[in-house]
């Protein structure tokens, strides 16, 4: 294996100016707001649309995600951190801002300077504030079958029995959070229906919250007054079973760095796990498990190159990933020009989350920092921002 295509031609294509050796990350605005509208539009008008934001707004960039959604309505937004909440009430001075993951203790006076809302998962947090939150706001977790966070069914009923540990608090909202929404017959579902049902009917009045993005599709009774879509925002498949509702919101592209065709039967990266045969073509793109391109997809995922699969050749390296193009055009590869769909229509989410034996959720809050990231709106202009990585690649 020795012919470098480009060393033999002697001549590198001059890059159109914003092409490098750095993957681009497109996050298309326009789909996000669009996916927003369309849970909106589901759940209806008797239901607040409040997006989830938490890690990065899974992985796209919070920092114009969530300006470009507040720009198209949402006024309630839910994050995991405490950081998190600060990043986002600089961002959006106006938005109710939840923090799902929680009050402890010494982080209160963070939640009164940027005026957040803390979720309240257990008895210690609603006493501590309603000793030091003036009154101000904050929804409580109950836990109806997750056994992850929030207050278990009895806390819940010593609730109902005692309403009066809660005075002092302007309760914003109750809320529960589903485990197997993303499968529609499970009994799971029915039942943290009818446990949250019985115990809003019992509890001091507020609104309730249930529905993650793939709740919303098991219909109008997970919805209550308050949905809490993440996943589905960001074009992950909110109804595994059937085809995907949402528009796919990123595009990851690599750039071809160098195009070889095999002139010796041997084998392609570490360990030496794939074979090649003379004649063979390779592109090598700059893209590795360093970026979020799990290790595990090496020898399996096809990866898209106008619009054709490119299989991948051998093990994902650190920041590199070889590709076969034996099957498109001689000479239709050309480093610095050519680049590989690594996300996007053709290689959705889901598929890239299948062949790696996890989910959506993981490849995008995977991605990496090591990518230039483009953001594009036509709607909202004034959102989308083209900007390097601070990282150095
Ligand atoms: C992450 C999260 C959501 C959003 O879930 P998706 O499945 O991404 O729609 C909603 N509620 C809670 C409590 C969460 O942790």
């Amino acid at each position: 294996m020795t012919a470098d295509d480009t060393a033999a031609t002697g001549r590198r294509p001059a890059a159109p100016a914003d092409l490098s050796t750095q993957a681009v990350l497109e996050v298309d605005l326009d789909a996000v707001v669009a996916n927003y509208r369309l849970l909106a539009a589901k759940v209806g008008d008797r239901t607040v649309c409040a997006p989830a934001v938490k890690a990065d707004a899974y992985g796209l960039g919070m920092a114009l995600v969530a300006p470009a959604l507040f720009a198209a309505g949402a006024r309630l937004f839910f994050v995991a951190h405490l950081a998190e909440g600060l990043a986002l009430r600089a961002l959006l001075p106006e938005a109710e801002i939840a923090v799902l993951n929680g009050l402890v203790g010494p982080e209160v006076a963070d939640i009164h300077a940027a005026g957040l809302t803390p979720v309240l998962n257990d008895m210690g947090a609603i006493a501590l504030w309603r000793a030091e939150g003036h009154g101000r706001p904050a929804f409580v977790h109950i836990d109806t079958g997750m056994n992850r966070l929030g207050l278990d069914p009895d806390a819940a009923k010593a609730l109902i029995e005692r309403p009066d540990l809660l005075d002092g608090i302007a309760l914003r909202g109750w809320m529960s959070h589903m485990a197997c929404a993303d499968t529609p017959g499970h009994p799971l579902n029915v039942q943290q229906l009818s446990l949250f049902h019985l115990l809003l009917r019992n509890l001091p009045q507020a609104p309730g919250s249930l529905a993650n993005s793939s709740s919303i599709f098991l219909g109008a009774p997970y919805h209550f007054e308050i949905a809490r879509p993440g996943c589905a925002l960001y074009g992950i498949n909110p109804t595994p079973a059937a085809a995907n509702p949402m528009r796919a919101a990123v595009r990851l592209l690599a750039p071809v760095l160098q195009v070889r065709t095999v002139s010796h039967a041997g084998t392609v990266g570490y360990g030496a796990t794939a074979r090649v045969e003379p004649g063979q073509r390779l592109a090598t793109i700059s893209i590795g498990y360093a970026d979020g391109f799990l290790r595990c997809l090496g020898n399996g995922v096809s990866l898209a190159l106008d619009g054709r699969p490119v299989p991948v050749v051998g093990r994902v390296s650190m920041d590199l990933v070889t590709v076969d193009v034996s099957d498109l055009p001689e000479g239709s590869v050309v480093p610095g020009a050519s680049r590989v769909e690594v996300l996007g229509e053709t290689v959705t989410v889901d598929t890239l989350a299948a062949a790696a034996g996890t989910i959506g959720y993981e490849i995008l809050t995977a991605l990496g920092s090591r990518f230039r990231r483009d953001y594009h709106s036509s709607e909202f202009p004034e959102c989308a921002s083209s900007r390097r990585s601070a990282a150095p690649s």
